[in-house]
């Protein structure tokens, strides 16, 4: 029977989504010939496992109704209030992204952002993250085609995704079930590789276990649990590749997992463990001191042990262990037994800036709630409410601060669309230009050829990159539109087969002959085989301008240099 049954009363909101969901399902069946219903409840159990509050469990149950059956949000908002109704209807929304074939690895970081903006509530998120695991357990039954588009979204957005939140158990989990569809020889070859000496490895580890234990406990320190742990598949493999898959070369497949009660505790049993087996070099990974940039804390060692087999040992207490496993999950269940002070170390070090902007933003509202209820309230995407994420005509995403206008697209897709920006489409309609875009908006940027930014544009634009852009045109344009007494302008123009360091040394060569570069443009071909400079300068005398000419041409890989005056 399942715990919602025995733990939550019939007058509960599971109960009665576990009753409603059951009979929205009735007559469904799931690919592998069993009831529908089976499926909403494993991912309502896990979600009550990650300790999320009720309103989770029961949008977790109803989380496939409105797609998969007759039932609408607003029955599900009659029925169930409007909290419910929201996550219901953020998990059915979540269902309609399309995912692109393959793509850039900043194009999916964008989508993972895309992802949880677009849920509005982390709470949707994780749910979804229940489904995907449920899914990716009883995939088997699928075609082969879902199967594998299943398991590259899994290994390329959610398990990622999972571990950008924090919950490494969960991460490795999801990457485990993808791996055999993503790469079925590597999976079969590493296999056949491990399996033969998995039984040793258990030998081993039931040999060594009281040997750590004893000597903890002549020291004074009781741990709370001692384990051996097989290393994931799928990050094994991915090690392999890097170590010519030798085996021999990775060091933790066997570790221990020794947790202990506080901080000070953990590094007395590093300085035991190093007494007894001495320590690989350079080896020792202080998470604890500096954490890694998705909170994880704990300290590794790699030491020679008995029979001088190499092996991994972790230490990390409860706390920590819980956090590596559960992530965002267990900060909100270890709120309710513990008090705030305890907490404040966790996001420390977290440093990455840029890439974790999220971890740091978590970080920022953790520190405002001293209660579940405040978590909850917490976990609603506040953190994300800086940023917006637009769609381009070409589905892809784009992220950009709040208050962003078509401008600043344009600018973001290239600078000269953003010169030549005219005017915009959102979803199809044409807008203003300084037109403020919103999450989930399809941007297409209507161009004139020729045309030249605004100053009055620098009023409602937000990034700093169209600023800098738009102001950089204004000063050439007015440079360009200067009286007749003012000198003239020159103009060279470098193409090059995109050497490296190209335009470095294209402007090594005015600065060496100290000319002042007043405009500079860099831009490539339409097929990227290509680089052209443009720079303008004040006129030169005719003696320089050879030099010029002369050494711009032995920059290797040039192919055409020329030059003219403008008016
Ligand atoms: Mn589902």
């Amino acid at each position: 029977m399942s715990v919602l049954l025995t733990q939550f009363d019939p007058e509960s909101v599971v109960r009665k989504a576990y009753e409603f969901a059951e009979m929205a399902h009735k007559d469904e069946l799931r690919e592998s010939g069993e009831p529908y219903f089976i499926h909403c409840v494993k991912v309502a159990e896990t979600v009550y496992e990650w300790k999320l509050d009720q309103s989770s469990i029961a949008a977790a149950l109803l989380h496939d109704t409105v797609e998969d059956t007759s039932i609408t949000n607003k029955d599900i908002a009659n029925y169930f209030g409007n909290e419910i109704a929201f996550l219901v209807e953020g998990l059915t929304k979540l269902e309609t992204i399309q995912y692109p074939e393959k793509k850039e690895t900043t194009e999916i970081e964008n989508l993972r952002r895309f992802i949880i903006s677009f849920a509005k509530d982390l709470r949707v998120v994780l749910i979804k993250l229940a489904d995907r695991l449920h899914n990716m357990q009883t995939i088997s039954h699928l075609s082969k085609e879902r199967r594998d588009r299943l398991a590259w979204e899994t290994a390329e957005i959610y398990a990622p995704l999972a571990y950008r939140l924090g919950m490494q158990k969960l991460s490795g989990e999801l990457e485990d079930l993808a791996f055999p569809h993503i790469d079925p020889e590597g999976h079969a070859w590493l296999m056949n590789a491990v399996t033969e000496s998995y039984k040793d490895r258990i030998r081993y580890t039931e040999r060594v276990r009281p040997m750590i234990l004893k000597h903890l406990v002549k020291n004074d320190i009781k741990p709370i649990t001692v384990d051996a742990r097989a290393k994931r598949y799928s990050s094994l493999y991915k090690k392999l590749l890097r170590y010519e898959m030798d085996l021999e070369k990775i060091y933790d497949l066997v570790a221990f997992r020794i947790i202990v009660d506080t901080i000070e505790e953990c590094y007395a049993v590093l300085g035991v463990v190093h007494k007894l087996w001495a320590p690989l070099p350079g080896r020792i990974k202080d998470y604890i001191a500096r954490p890694k940039p998705n909170g994880y804390r704990s300290i590794h060692t790699t030491v020679f042990c008995v029979d001088k087999k190499i092996i991994e040992i972790q230490i990390r207490t409860q706390e920590m262990h819980e956090e590596a496993e559960m992530g965002i999950a267990a900060h909100w269940a270890y709120q309710q037994i513990r008090n705030e002070t305890k907490k404040k170390a966790l996001w420390k070090g977290v440093k990455n800036k840029g890439e974790l902007t999220w971890i740091e933003q978590l970080s920022n509202w953790q520190k405002h709630f001293t209660e579940p209820e405040a978590f909850m309230r917490a976990l609603k995407t506040d953190f994300f409410k800086e940023r917006i994420f637009v769609i381009t005509p070409h589905n892809d995403i784009i992220d950009l601060p709040v208050g962003a206008t078509p401008v600043d697209f344009a600018y973001r897709i290239h600078t000269d669309v953003g010169h030549q920006c005219i005017g915009a489409k959102i979803n199809k309609k044409i807008v203003p230009i300084d037109y403020e875009l919103k999450s989930g908006d399809i941007v297409e940027i209507i161009t004139q050829k020729g045309k030249k930014p605004s100053e009055d544009w620098l009023r409602f634009v937000k990034t700093e990159s169209a600023r800098d852009h738009i102001k950089s045109a204004l000063r050439v344009k007015s440079r360009l539109f200067r009286t007749k007494a003012e000198p003239e302008l020159m103009e060279f123009k470098i193409v090059n087969q995109d050497g490296p360091g190209f335009l470095k040394e294209v402007t090594t060569v005015f600065g060496d002959l100290r000319i002042n570069i007043l405009y500079l443009q860099s831009q490539t071909d339409h097929r990227k085989a290509f680089s052209i400079v443009t720079i303008r300068t004040e006129v030169l005398p005719e003696a320089k301008i050879e030099k010029v000419l002369l050494k711009l041409r032995k920059i290797p890989n040039t192919k055409e240099v020329t030059y003219k005056t403008e008016r």
